[in-house]
Formats: C-alpha cells, sequence, structure tokens
C-alpha cells in the first residue's frame, strides 16, 4: 500500500457517506433518519481516525435532493442522527459537505468533481490535498480524491481500476487499524 507514514494532525481525512459510514440502500436513499444504519463499528472507528487526522469530512452526492425525494432539511436530520452517533462514540464530523445536484445536471458538483473538495478547503483553508486521504466505496469517489490530489483508500468489493487506487480495505475498521499502525510504527 502507498501511504505514507507521516500522517499527524496536520492531514485531513475525506469520508464518502453510503457505504462507508451506512449501510447503502440499493436503488434508493436514506430518506430519514430511520432509513441511516452505521455499519459496524464505524462510529468508533471515526473517533479512532479523528485522534490521528486534524480534520475529518463527509463529502456526499445526495441527488435524492436534486429528485424532489427529499429536502435539505431532511437530509440535515439524518446527518443529526449520524453526528449523534459518532458523537456517543466519543469521535466527531468536522463538516459535511453535500452535492444536492441531479447526475444529469451539466457542470454538476457531484463526486468525481473535486467541487465538494474545494468547499472543504473553502471553510478549512489548513487542508492540504497532498496530506488526505479520501476514504470511498465506488470508482467515482476515488476519482474524485485523485482530482483534488489526494490519496485514496477503497473500501468493499467494488471492482475499481487500481490506477485510481492507494489502498484497499474490507471496511471503515480495517482501514482505521491499518492507519493506526503504520502510525505506530513510524
Ligand atoms: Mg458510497
Amino acid at each position: 500500500m502507498a501511504f505514507p507514514e507521516n500522517i499527524d494532525q496536520s492531514w485531513s481525512l475525506f469520508l464518502d457517506r453510503d457505504g462507508v459510514i451506512n449501510q447503502r440502500i440499493p436503488g434508493g436513499y436514506a430518506l430519514r433518519p430511520d432509513d441511516f444504519v452505521f455499519l459496524p463499528g464505524v462510529p468508533e472507528s471515526i473517533a479512532l481516525l479523528g485522534s490521528l487526522f486534524g480534520k475529518v469530512v463527509v463529502v456526499t452526492n445526495q441527488q435524492g435532493i436534486g429528485k424532489g425525494l427529499m429536502t435539505e432539511k431532511q437530509l440535515q436530520a439524518v446527518h443529526e442522527k449520524m453526528m449523534d452517533g459518532i458523537r456517543q462514540a466519543g469521535g466527531r464530523i468536522d463538516a459535511v459537505f453535500f452535492c444536492p445536484d441531479l447526475s444529469s445536471k451539466p457542470d454538476n458538483c457531484r463526486k468525481p468533481s473535486p467541487f465538494l473538495a474545494l468547499e472543504a478547503q473553502k471553510r478549512f483553508p489548513e487542508i492540504d490535498f497532498a496530506k488526505s486521504i479520501m476514504v470511498g466505496d465506488t470508482e467515482s469517489d476515488m476519482r474524485f480524491g485523485r482530482n483534488a490530489g489526494m490519496f485514496t483508500a477503497l473500501i468493499g468489493d467494488e471492482p475499481v481500476s487500481s490506477q485510481w487506487v492507494d489502498g484497499h480495505f474490507a471496511d471503515l475498521p480495517a482501514f482505521a487499524k491499518y492507519i493506526q499502525k503504520i502510525i505506530q510504527s513510524s
């Protein structure tokens, strides 16, 4: 795997949401807090990662808004549940950046466009993409990370060309343990 060993508080972590933090809903969207179900061990892993990285942000495509299936307020309610669960495990998310656009919209903000990464950097100017890792479960996430100049970590079993991927892990807890190990051994 190709991650540097000098990861410290000057590094930032970008997390995709669906399929990394919570269970994906095939063909659907987490429209209500009840639809949001954490994947096993994820709140604790985000707490661990929060102690290793200076910034932890979520970047998520949510075209359910563009489709009129949910409002931004409903999305916020879903994210409040996510934040509560992570807080209860002793962790934090510094900010959530979402793209409500339809994929059919020209020049949309959706990953793999680096738009959400640039939004995050506007909010937190200390974010350095050369010292950032994007964790996601799709090729779009990996290309997003690459487009912004980040390292990339793929979660799960979706086939993605290795040219986009610096490290491949079963799940977020496996990624967190790996990062903890390389920091400790450096
Ligand atoms: Mg995903």
